[in-house]
C-alpha cells in the first residue's frame, strides 16, 4: 500500500542537531581538533568596546574553514551551504535557528582586522603546534617544494612590462595594485628578481607571467610548503611570486621560522634540482649543519663529447684538479709579489692546464680542442656541492626521495580535493591568506584522519 504523510504540523519539535550529525563526519573529527579561544583572544585588541555587537570572529573563522576544508570556493556559496546543512551549523555553533552572516562580512574583516592581527598564521600555527602533541612531526626530516596556483587574473587585462609604469599608481589604485607596491622590496616578491616578465596584470601586478607548466602562460603565484616527511604534516607555508629565486628564498625563510617558532631543526632537507644551487648547499651544509638530500644544480656538463668537469679530479691537499692524462691544473704557475686570491668576480676559482702538456696530449681533441689549454672553473661552495653529490645514490637518499613525494601530494589534494587550482583573492596578501588557510585545513583533514576520538593524545 501506498504510503502517504499524514498529520498537521506540530508546534514543537524536540530537535538535537547534535543527534543528526553522523559519528564518523569529517567535521566531527575537525572539530575535536580545533581550539579557538586563543583566536578570540588575540583579536579582541582590535575590536572596539563600544558598538553594536560585531559578528562573532570565531564563527567567520570556523566557516571558512569549512569551505577551505570541504572545498568550497565561494564565499556567497559557502553562506548558503552553512545555512543549508545541518553538519556545517554544528561546526559552527550555529543551532538551528542561527543566523549566517553576510559574505560581505567577509572581505570586510579579511581586509581588515584579520590582516592587521595576522590571525590567519596565528591560527595555522596553533594547528601545528596540535600535530607536534598529537606525535605526528618528529623533525628527523623535512622536504620543501613549490606549486604555482593561477592569480585571478587575464591576459586580456594585462599590458607589456615595456607599458607599465608601477609611478603612476595612485592612492586610489586597486588594493593588489598598492600591496603590489608595498612589496617591491620584499625578498619574496618584488626583491627577488632584476628580470621584469613579459606581461603584468593591472589587476593583480604582483602575480607572475609564467610558462613554468611548458603549455600556455599564465598568471600566477607560488605557495611553498616546509613538510615533515614522518606524516606529511605542513610546518610551513609561504607565498611568493612564481619564480625559483623567489622560492629557494622561501624555503630558506620557512626552516628559519620554524626553528625560532617551534625550536624544529630537521636533520636532513629533501628536495628537488631547483634547490640544489651551490649557495643555497652551502648555507644548508655550513650553516645549519643539515644534511641536503639535495640532487645538485650542475650546468658543468659538456654535450659535444669532450670532457666534463665530472672527468677531473679535484685534490683538495694540493688546491688542484688532476685531469684525466693524469696532468695538473693549478691556479697559480708563478709566485706574485702580492698574493692573489685568485677569485673571479662569479665568485670561481680558475684552475689552467699548462700550455706544454696539452700541446703533446693526446687527448686534446677529446678534452679542449678550440683552446690553447683546458680550464676548469671551480665554484667557492663547490665542497658543499661535493657533500650533496656524494649523498646521491645512497639508500638513505632514496628514501628521503621517495618520502618527498608526500608534498607533491599535499599539492595535488590543494589542486583536486580543496579546488584551489586558481586564486580568488588578489595580491601577495589575498595569495598569503589563501595559502594559509588551506594549509590550515589541510593539517587538520589529517589530525582528524590519523587521531580519530578515542586516541589518546598527549597532554
Ligand atoms: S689536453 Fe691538457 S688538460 Fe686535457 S687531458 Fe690533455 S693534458 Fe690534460
Amino acid at each position: 500500500m501506498m504510503g502517504t504523510q499524514a498529520g498537521a504540523a506540530r508546534f514543537f519539535y524536540d530537535f538535537c542537531l547534535d543527534d543528526h550529525v553522523p559519528k564518523d563526519h569529517e567535521l566531527r573529527g575537525i572539530d575535536r581538533h580545533l581550539d579557538l579561544d586563543g583566536i578570540r583572544a588575540a583579536l579582541k585588541p582590535f575590536y572596539s568596546n563600544t558598538g553594536r555587537p560585531s559578528v562573532d570572529p570565531e564563527l567567520m573563522i570556523r566557516m571558512l574553514l569549512v569551505g577551505y576544508c570541504l572545498g568550497i570556493r565561494s564565499e556567497r556559496r559557502l553562506c548558503e551551504e552553512v545555512h543549508l546543512n545541518l553538519a556545517y551549523r554544528w561546526f559552527c555553533r550555529l543551532g538551528l535557528d542561527g543566523k549566517v552572516p553576510d559574505h560581505s562580512t567577509f572581505s570586510k574583516n579579511r581586509h581588515g582586522r584579520f590582516r592587521e592581527s595576522d590571525i590567519f598564521r596565528r591560527l595555522f600555527e596553533n594547528i601545528v603546534e596540535r600535530c607536534m602533541a598529537a606525535g605526528l612531526v618528529s623533525a628527523e626530516g623535512f622536504a620543501v617544494d613549490a606549486s604555482l596556483i593561477a592569480a585571478d587574473a587575464n591576459k586580456q587585462r594585462s599590458v607589456p612590462s615595456k607599458d607599465w609604469e608601477p609611478a603612476r599608481i595612485k592612492d586610489g589604485a586597486c588594493r593588489a595594485a598598492r600591496e603590489y607596491l608595498a612589496t617591491l622590496d620584499d625578498a619574496a616578491f618584488g626583491a627577488a628578481s632584476p628580470v621584469t616578465p613579459k606581461f603584468i596584470a593591472r589587476s593583480d601586478p604582483a602575480a607572475q607571467w609564467t610558462g613554468a607548466h611548458k603549455g600556455h602562460a599564465f598568471f600566477a603565484y607560488a605557495t611553498n610548503y616546509l613538510i615533515d616527511t614522518d606524516h606529511g604534516v605542513i610546518v610551513d607555508v609561504e607565498a611568493t611570486r612564481a619564480i625559483r629565486q623567489a622560492e629557494v628564498g622561501a624555503a630558506r625563510t620557512m626552516l628559519e621560522r620554524t626553528e625560532g617558532r617551534f625550536g624544529l631543526k630537521p636533520d636532513y632537507r629533501v628536495a628537488d634540482a631547483a634547490y640544489g644551487s651551490a649557495d643555497n648547499l652551502a648555507w644548508l651544509v655550513k650553516q645549519k649543519q643539515i644534511t641536503p638530500h639535495i640532487p645538485v644544480l650542475d650546468k658543468s656538463a659538456r654535450a659535444d663529447g669532450t670532457f666534463s668537469r665530472s672527468d677531473f679530479t679535484f685534490d683538495p691537499e694540493a688546491n688542484r684538479y688532476i685531469c684525466p692524462a693524469g696532468e695538473e691544473l693549478v691556479q697559480f704557475r708563478r709566485a706574485y709579489s702580492v698574493p692573489r686570491t685568485g677569485i673571479t668576480a662569479d665568485g670561481t676559482r680558475r684552475f689552467r692546464a699548462s700550455k706544454q702538456d696539452c700541446d703533446i696530449c693526446e687527448l686534446k681533441a677529446k678534452c679542449c680542442p678550440n683552446a690553447v689549454a683546458r680550464t676548469i672553473l671551480r665554484d667557492l661552495e663547490e665542497d658543499s656541492r661535493d657533500v650533496a653529490r656524494a649523498l646521491a645514490g645512497t639508500p638513505e637518499f632514496e628514501a628521503a626521495c621517495r618520502r618527498r613525494k608526500k608534498v607533491e601530494m599535499l599539492f595535488a589534494h590543494l589542486k583536486r580535493i580543496l579546488r584551489l587550482g586558481r586564486l580568488r583573492l588578489r595580491g601577495p596578501c589575498g595569495a598569503k591568506d589563501e595559502f594559509l588557510l588551506a594549509a590550515t585545513a589541510q593539517n587538520l583533514r589529517r589530525l582528524a584522519r590519523l587521531r580519530p576520538a578515542g586516541f589518546a593524545m598527549a597532554a
